[in-house]
């Protein structure tokens, strides 16, 4: 896992812009693999695990796994994020402590202040 400090763009719809500053981690192969071969041992180990409890079991053999299945998708694709997004927000000034997400750009978030919808691009160059 590389986490790297990197300057980022936020953009409004209303074409302000402001730079902020944000972490970028990247996940090697192996360990997206591992993560996403722990969340199927979560969800089928615990769909067997829950088998003899009556009335629960009902729930838990098709919910488990198919939550390990959607865990496992997410974790392979999920090449690298954005997090720990903090600047100001281009319209309003607030402070911003952004989320961030999964890094394909430009990545959707909102202000807490003016709850604005903000657009993270990539800082150019
Ligand atoms: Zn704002």
């Amino acid at each position: 896992m590389v986490n790297e400090n990197v300057v980022f763009v936020v953009k409004a719809e209303t074409g302000q812009s402001a730079e902020v500053q944000g972490r970028f981690t990247t996940y090697p192969q192996g360990m997206r693999i591992v993560s996403a071969l722990i969340w199927l041992g979560i969800g089928f180990g615990g769909a067997l695990a829950f088998i003899v409890v009556p009335v629960l079991h009902l729930l838990t053999t098709w919910a488990l796994p198919l939550a390990g299945l959607m865990g496992a998708w997410n974790s392979l694709r999920t090449v690298s994020r954005v997090s720990h997004l903090t600047g100001r927000c281009p319209v309003c000034q607030g402070k911003l402590l952004l989320a961030g997400g999964r890094a394909i750009f430009p990545v959707r978030d909102q202000c807490e202040h003016c709850s604005r919808p903000l657009l993270i691009h990539e800082h150019p160059g």
